[in-house]
């Protein structure tokens, strides 16, 4: 190939400004190989060949340049530039799950004798990771409401350095006020973070609001089709490549190019699949809402929801997949038969704990994401024995109703 061919073919990679995001999810990348693959090539390598031992002195001093994919790999790369793309941000760093993102944060924002402000309804192994593994290392954590500005701005102290919040929260879809939470952080000289994970960048941008950072588990609507795990942090190019992305290459929780690979094409279909599937949530709450067997629906869209203005606002008009509903019943033993009984009438149905596929799932939260707490937890929690999250998927809408009213219409009051 001569110079001029390759540097034709590298002009032609490069993307005009302006492009809008869902075209960035599909067109952001690296350029392609000098064999102009139109789909993204899956680099399944640990090492990369070097011309030479002074190229490759050179290459191992610029963490940029390929050496071995510990430190860098041409499909994650790629992934990245997709993830910084769309969430508007200069950079984006990989990593092997949501919960090795929310590691490598910690490790490379926070040392012993510093303080986070994290809200009481994040995901549960991101509470487990913040109070019990790094309060061994001298982090401190406070938990606070979701929903209540004033309990963030008391908890504040000097020593907080970073304040983290996941919105909605699952399973009872709470929101939080984005901009509120980072004009509070930076009065206080500290960063906000915000799991992205259940929105993704196609309904929400907390950047845009002013957070700091994002996180994701890309486990769920980014790979969209319950296949692989990953994580990612997104940011200024000042935290990300500087910062985290040096105790990256160290510590290693880096993200196998395949399951890179495999999230670089679920992004190019997640707006379509964001929208489709909010429609079908909205319209399985509102089924839910009208049916006599059921005390309440928690989903943002609904006029119901406490926080629906704020949610609309911040969430592009769109509620997102997951919802959650309580059956009505006189006491927590009844409310958990009826709730066992309403699952195990489903015949589509997945009956698991995770979301973000195309297969809904439906989950009994005080058994399995919230098995462990006591029953006084999960009641501060709201996490009640006929609690119901469903996570809806892309089967026909009327089938999921179908497959619930199986065990609705035969529950015994
Ligand atoms: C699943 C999840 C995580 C953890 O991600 P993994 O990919 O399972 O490690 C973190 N936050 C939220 C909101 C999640 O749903």
């Amino acid at each position: 190939m001569s110079s001029s061919d390759e540097e034709r073919r590298l002009a032609r990679a490069r993307l005009p400004a302006g492009l809008r995001p869902e075209t960035l999810a599909v067109r952001s990348a690296l350029a392609p190989s000098q064999y102009g693959e139109n789909s993204e090539a899956l680099f399944l390598t640990s090492a990369y060949v070097q011309p030479d031992a002074e190229t490759s002195a050179r290459r191992f001093a610029n963490s940029e340049d390929f050496t071995y994919s510990r430190t860098s790999n041409p499909t994650v790369r790629a992934l990245e530039a997709r993830l910084a793309a769309m969430e508007g941000t200069e950079a984006a760093v990989a990593t092997s799950s949501g919960m090795s993102a929310i590691l490598l944060l910690c490790m490379g924002l926070l040392k012993a004798g510093d303080h986070v402000v994290c809200s009481r309804s994040v995901f549960g192994s991101t509470i487990n990771l913040f109070a019990k593994e790094f309060g061994k290392f001298g982090v401190e954590t406070t938990f606070v409401s979701q929903t209540d500005l004033a309990e963030w701005r008391a908890a504040i102290k000097p020593a907080t350095k970073l304040l983290f919040a996941e919105t909605p929260t699952n399973p009872l879809t709470e929101v939080c006020d984005i901009r509120a939470l980072a004009d509070m952080a930076h009065a206080a000289g500290a960063q906000l973070v915000v799991d992205n994970t259940f929105s993704t960048p196609a309904l929400q941008r907390p950047v845009e609001l002013g957070a700091d950072l994002v996180m994701h588990s890309a486990t769920k609507y980014m790979d969209g089709q319950g296949r692989v795990m990953a994580g990612a942090l997104c940011g200024s190019s000042r935290v990300i490549r500087d910062v985290l992305g040096p105790v990256l290459r160290t510590v290693g929780m880096v993200l196998s190019p395949f399951n890179a690979w495999v999230v670089l094409k679920g992004l190019e279909t997640l707006s379509l699949r964001m929208k489709a599937q909010s429609e079908q949530a909205l319209a399985v709450a509102r089924w839910l809402e009208a049916r006599p067997e059921v005390a309440r629906v928690y989903y943002p869209t609904l006029e119901s929801h406490p926080q629906h203005e704020l949610a609309m606002r911040q969430q592009n008009g769109q509620g997102g997949a997951l919802l959650s509903f309580e059956l009505k019943a006189a006491t927590p033993e009844e409310a958990r038969a009826a709730a066992f009984h309403v699952i195990d009438s489903t015949r589509v149905l997945s009956i698991a704990t995770n979301l973000g596929d195309t297969k809904s799932i439906i989950t009994h939260p005080a058994t399995t994401s919230h098995g462990r707490l006591s029953e006084e937890q999960r009641q501060a929690a709201g996490i009640s024995q006929g609690l119901m999250r469903l996570a809806v998927g892309l089967e026909h809408v009327d089938d999921i109703c179908d497959d619930l009213l199986r065990g609705l219409s035969t529950l015994k009051n």
